[in-house]
């Protein structure tokens, strides 16, 4: 009988929030037994670089990985086991089954599992058809599209995955987007401000964006694909295919721990990243986190959230173990901020788009505005903002920005101020620098927010 492995802490999955766990839980006790476990070969590496890996912009993968396993091992004094994947959870006995046979008796565990790529039945991998999550995702596409250049590549979906492949692989080849609606990071943008981009990303004739569902996938007996086919009846012609149709959190193998999932699966923590069930804590891509403007649980799946959420559940699952002085941690609620560059254009949103604040339950408004990026004398281009504010109270709500390179850290005030839940009124307020080489004397924001406050002002809704 294969031996059971103890030990104090078990931190199932590695890259972002379980690496930040493991170094968090071994700062707050120096003396507890840590195993992390994953079950790829890698374990913490720049996700976000996947997709300049994968193109080729980024061009070696010592460039990409933080930590070997080995490494990670010997700087935090924990165990590492890679190849590891957890397969079952013994709900009464704190107990984990691995797919190899080994088992692990644990005293406290810390989910950190992730997510992964929702694949539709009729685009399962295979011969020229990816996925881009993992850096083996990323290996596999870099080979492929280095050892035998598809002409044509066929991306489905437009989320920040996609669009960044389409853009990372469409440097020498044709791309086509094909995207519900023809529309662009509908996560975080709104219409538009997609089809501003939309307008840059076909500029150059070498990239198509298809307004359809793709429904169905025309292969060669040897699996490679030919055709992608769309709701409207088309079939695209193509060498390869980018399966980009979003993520879902990795919680299935938990289904025995009885933990508390909100309706997509992920799962529901406190702002101690603790689980409803004792002993068990989850971070990163896997939970729903407390969430700053509306208060309620939000899935968000990010980098920054996966590391705070990791560092947070570190603490207090060792915390709890043998509290060391201190206090144990707490995430603050988040806000959903992100931001991405495509073909020379910065898209950038924070907090709630219109219609996510409307199903919340604001009386929520939008004004959009152009306004520039630093003096049009010396080459200032055009900003795009729109800016979501609850027209009751004057609350900011949310922000999105599309604009040249550097526009998107304007996103960094919105954010900041969502946290402090700040209103249009403070926005407009706020002091921002003013070189004509740098930013306008009247920063597209502040345009944006007086704009908003001219709409509230003729508001029959008193303040
Ligand atoms: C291509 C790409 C680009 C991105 N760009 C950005 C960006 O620019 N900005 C941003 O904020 N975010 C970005 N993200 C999102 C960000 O990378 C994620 O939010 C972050 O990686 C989540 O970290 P995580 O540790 O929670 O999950 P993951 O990175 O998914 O890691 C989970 C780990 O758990 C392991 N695992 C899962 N199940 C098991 C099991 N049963 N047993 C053992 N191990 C298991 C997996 O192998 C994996 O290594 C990007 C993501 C991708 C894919």
């Amino acid at each position: 009988m294969t031996p059971i492995f103890r030990t104090d802490l078990l931190i199932v999955g590695g890259t972002a929030a379980g690496t930040a766990a493991a170094a968090a839980a071994r700062r707050a006790a120096p003396g507890a037994r840590i195993l992390l476990v994953d079950k790829g070969q890698d374990l913490a590496y720049s996700t976000c670089e996947l997709p300049m890996y994968a193109g080729g912009q980024i061009a070696n993968e010592e460039a990409l990985v933080r930590y070997t396993p080995e490494a990670f091992a010997a700087a935090f004094g924990v165990d590492v086991w890679t190849g590891a994947e957890v397969v079952a959870f013994g709900p009464r006995d704190r107990s984990a089954r691995l797919a190899d046979g080994r088992s692990v008796s644990w005293q406290r565990l810390i989910l950190a599992v992730g997510a992964r790529a929702h694949i539709p039945d009729f685009a399962l991998l295979g011969p020229g058809v990816f996925v881009l999550r993992t850096l083996d995702d990323a290996r596999r596409i870099r080979d492929r599209f280095h050892s035998a250049p598809p002409a044509h590549v066929v991306v489905i979906g437009a989320g920040y995955t996609g669009l960044e492949a389409a853009a990372a692989l469409g440097h020498d080849i044709r791309v086509s987007i094909v995207a519900p609606g023809g529309r662009l990071l509908p996560s975080g943008l709104s219409e538009p401000l997609s089809r501003v981009v939309a307008g840059r990303l076909t500029a150059g004739g070498r990239m198509t964006i298809r307004a359809a569902r793709a429904t169905g996938l025309d292969r060669a007996p040897d699996g490679r694909p030919l055709a992608v086919r769309t709701d409207d009846g088309e079939k695209i012609g193509c060498g390869a295919v980018i399966v980009a149709t979003g993520i879902r959190p990795n919680t299935e193998v938990a289904t025995s721990l009885g933990l508390r999932l909100d309706d997509i699966g992920a799962i529901r923590v406190t702002t101690a990243m603790r689980t409803n069930k004792p002993h068990v804590w989850a971070s990163g891509d896997c939970a729903a986190i407390p969430e700053a403007i509306t208060g309620r649980p939000r899935w968000i799946p990010l980098a920054m959230n996966a590391f705070r959420t990791g560092r947070v559940a570190g603490r207090n699952a060792v915390f709890s173990l043998a509290p060391s002085g201190g206090r144990p941690a707490t995430l603050a609620p988040a806000v959903a901020a992100f931001a991405v560059r495509l073909a020379g254009l910065d898209l950038a949103h924070a907090g709630l788009r219109l219609e996510e604040a409307l199903a919340a339950g604001f009386t929520a408004e939008a004004v959009d505005i152009v306004g520039a990026s630093h003096s049009r004398t010396l080459g200032g281009q055009d900003v795009h903002v729109r800016l979501v504010f609850d027209a009751r109270k004057g609350l900011l709500l949310g922000a999105e920005t599309v604009g040249p390179p550097g526009s998107a850290l304007r996103m960094n005030t919105v954010a900041a101020l969502l946290r402090l839940g700040a209103s249009v009124d403070d926005l407009e307020a706020s002091d921002t620098v003013y070189h004509p080489d740098v930013s306008p004397l009247h920063d597209p924001l502040r345009v944006a927010a007086r704009t908003a406050q001219k709409l509230l002002a003729r508001s029959p809704v008193a303040r």
